[in-house]
């Protein structure tokens, strides 16, 4: 129906009356077009303001615009439907992030909705596996520049740099230097993709607000020479720049995000390659709130998943043995988490690294190893043995009772190794880590066939569930994402000093607890993918509660109900109502007091 202007334009005194009802409605931080004096085809052009077809006549008449849109009004459901029928059409998964950023570009409120509400279908695609196609083609499918990006010649003016950022309130920063993304090896600047795709899963997962999160790329150069040689390369080309220069780099860095948005600004760093990840986190940990995924994400998920395991071996914590296949950055960060879980259950350190083995492509951590490859990380976890460079010789001589593979080297966990620990453990535990499903160290079918449903089993990447003698066997996903949007929700509402070894244990253990027994009946040591959302939410409540209990979190007064305060701070993908409401006049406003 059309309104007249006249209609539409409200008696100035009842105006100021109601915008400030309305902005003292609105949710934390959340802008209007009024707050940001925009109107007209500008506002069709703000992506965190943009309802398209759904803005109401009113609206387009009172913002101006008017005519600027087809006639029709349709409510944010319809405008739903149809992106899910385009989107459902398009040929390939790499058409369909293309499709799924040109909305987020234009609406994000829709955006964020489609990803929410449908996450078991989207998360393939703005995350992994998809995600590694969308680096690896960055510069071809390139069409507006997103996130902040930091390159070695800015050494000097990061500050400067980061001041160009049009957002001023920004809580959260997830950095990459792409060295090594995913299992796909240095992307250089192509590796923006991460960095964003990570902060699209915050806000989808646990409600950050999108405004206040920050996509950055530190470019110092690629060592790949395909990118270098790649006309469509969108990075520096030059060969990385690993002198002290680098490392200056990312202090300069670090200390510019404090000053311009302060001491609690999140900062989560991403696929860097290992020595340099262990390296920041080791240096920025006490003096930031900082994390690193790959390391300290990877290591709560798969922890995680070990406990929920445990509570159906029945074989307590202090009592396992565990083997892993692979000593990279996952396993090493896998290690020092489990080891401080067992310090938790009772036994003493070196008893801890005592059940925990370690195995290289070279074979057995070793203490006469000398070579390099053994880091400081890795020293502790060396065994008073000979050199055993047979993997296999390995799991006869330990025996595990739980295997886990983080090498990226498909068919390592054999039939005859799968058979072998089910001829050991009632119950044995065997995770294949590797990414993606086509470098699992052995697959579900092969495990459940192999152990007649014995093996408690979880993957890196998905696989599809497994029948076996009329009982189907699901698959748990350690996905990183149960983990990383919770702890940066709590992190930035709490305002968490820093992120300690602890809270990441505590998550493993909350993350356990919210398997159910259906679940674990199912073969899932991981909750259903389904629910991740609702999850991660009680997830970040529960780390909160810990926070405040442990003296990390500055936020004051601290909250009574942790679970209330969280929800508070989630971001609403509803669109809101642009027209003040009109309320009662006060009467000594209409009398001019
Ligand atoms: P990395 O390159 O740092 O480490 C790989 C390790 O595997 C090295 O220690 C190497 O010596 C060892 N290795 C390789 N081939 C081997 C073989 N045939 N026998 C024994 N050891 C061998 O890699 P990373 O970052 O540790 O990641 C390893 C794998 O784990 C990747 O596939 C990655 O995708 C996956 N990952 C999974 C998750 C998750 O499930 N949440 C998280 C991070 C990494």
């Amino acid at each position: 129906m059309y309104v007249s202007k006249s209609k539409a334009t409200l008696p100035a005194v009842r105006h100021v009356s109601s915008t400030i009802q309305f902005l003292r409605s609105s949710s934390s931080n959340e802008k209007s077009p009024q707050s940001l004096a925009i109107q007209g085809v500008q506002l069709l052009r703000e992506p965190a303001l943009n309802k398209g077809l759904a803005f109401t006549m009113e609206e387009r008449q009172t913002l101006r615009i008017h005519g600027l849109l087809p006639p029709t009004v349709v409510n944010q459901d319809i405008q739903q439907e149809r992106v899910l029928l385009n989107f459902n059409s398009l040929a390939t998964n790499l058409n369909k992030y293309v499709y799924l950023t040109d909305l987020q570009m234009r609406n994000k409120k829709l955006f964020y909705r489609i990803l929410i509400e449908n996450i078991e279908q989207m998360m393939p695609i703005v995350y992994t596996p998809t995600v590694g196609e969308v680096c690896l083609k960055y510069g071809l499918i390139y069409h507006q520049p997103r996130g902040l990006y930091i390159t070695i010649n800015d050494l000097g003016h990061v500050y400067d740099v980061l001041c160009n950022w049009p957002e001023q309130n920004i809580e959260a920063i997830v950095v990459t230097d792409g060295e090594r993304v995913l299992g796909l090896g240095d992307l250089g600047a192509y590796a923006m993709g991460i960095s964003v795709g990570k902060l699209a899963l915050y806000t989808a997962l646990s409600g950050v607000q999108p405004h206040q999160s920050l996509p950055v790329c530190i470019d110092v150069g690629t060592n790949n020479e395909k990118l270098l040689n790649d006309k469509f390369y969108t990075g520096l080309r030059h060969k990385r720049v690993t002198d002290e220069r680098y490392d200056q780099l990312i202090e300069e860095f670090m200390e510019a995000v404090k000053r311009k948005y302060g001491q609690f600004t999140l900062i989560q760093f991403e696929d860097f390659a290992n020595q340099n990840a262990f390296k920041f986190l080791h240096r920025y940990r006490n003096q930031y709130c900082t994390f690193n995924d790959d390391i300290q994400g990877t290591a709560a998920v798969a922890v995680s998943g070990l406990l929920s395991a445990l509570r159906v071996t029945k074989v307590p914590l202090r009592e396992n043995k565990f083997l892993f296949l692979g000593a990279g950055g996952a396993s090493t960060g896998i290690a020092m988490l489990l080891h401080r879980a067992m310090v938790d259950s009772g036994l003493t350190s070196q008893e801890a690294y005592n059940a925990i083995y370690l195995v290289d492509k070279d074979g057995l951590l070793v203490q006469s190893r000398t070579d390099a490859a053994i880091s400081k990380y890795q020293k502790p976890f060396c065994k008073d043995l000979p050199l055993m460079p047979d993997y296999k010789e390995v799991i006869d001589l330990v025996k595990p009772t739980a295997l886990l593979g983080a090498t990226g080297a498909p068919g390592l966990i054999s039939h005859e190794i799968i058979q072998k620990m089910s001829d050991w453990n009632e119950r044995p535990v065997i995770f294949a880590l590797s990414n993606p499903t086509s470098c699992a160290e052995c697959t579900a079918e092969e495990v459940y066939k192999i152990s007649k449903g014995k093996v408690l089993f979880a993957s890196g990447s998905p696989f599809e569930p497994v029948e076996y003698e009329g009982k189907m066997y699901y698959t748990g996903q350690g996905n990183n994402a149960f983990v990383f949007p919770a702890m940066a929700l709590t992190a930035m509402t709490c305002r968490v000093k820093h992120i300690t070894e602890h809270m990441f244990l505590k998550c493993a253990q909350y993350l356990a607890e919210m398997v159910t027994e259906a679940d674990l009946d199912r073969g899932l040591v991981y909750p259903p993918l389904k629910d991740i959302r609702e999850d991660s939410i009680k997830l970040a409540a529960r780390l909160a509660e810990y926070s405040y209990r442990s003296g990390i979190a500055t936020y004051y007064p601290e909250p009574m109900d942790k679970d209330e305060f969280i929800r508070r701070h989630v971001y609403d993908y509803e669109y809101r109502n642009f027209m003040p409401k009109v309320y009662p006049f006060p009467l000594n406003e209409l009398n001019g007091k």
